[in-house]
């Protein structure tokens, strides 16, 4: 997951202007930057990893998407799920799912279940 904001303090570092003076971004952004692997602290300076060049390559987009991988807990259904979750979003969307699962909304977020049991899906 990573924001706009984000994404824009990623931008700062990729692209260093020989004009201006060392990129700083903040220390809330550079720290999540590092947790996600986007960025690395060489000797106090941000730089570049290569995920982060694909991340940077990859655009701003409206959302991040990811697949999530069901499994019941009762019989051998298996499964995908895609979802997707935009920096302003409290929980993440569904876009599609695999035949014989549904999609259950709960307070936290969707969860998922097997049609056939009725009963939650392992992720
Ligand atoms: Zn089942």
């Amino acid at each position: 997951m990573i924001t706009h904001e984000e994404f824009a303090s990623l931008l700062l570092i990729g692209t260093p202007s020989t004009y201006s003076p060392p990129t700083a971004i903040p220390p809330e952004h550079s720290s999540r930057l590092i947790a996600l692997g986007y960025l690395a602290d060489i000797q106090g300076k941000l730089r570049m990893t290569t995920p982060g060049r694909k991340r940077l390559a990859a655009g701003i987009q409206p959302s991040d998407q990811w697949i999530e991988k069901l499994r019941c807990s009762s019989c051998t259904n298996t499964g995908t799920v895609s979802l997707s979750q935009s920096g302003g979003d409290e929980t993440p969307k569904v876009l599609s799912i695999s035949d014989g699962f549904k999609v259950v909304q709960t307070e936290y977020g969707p969860d998922f279940h097997c049609n056939a049991c009725n009963l939650p899906a392992l992720s």
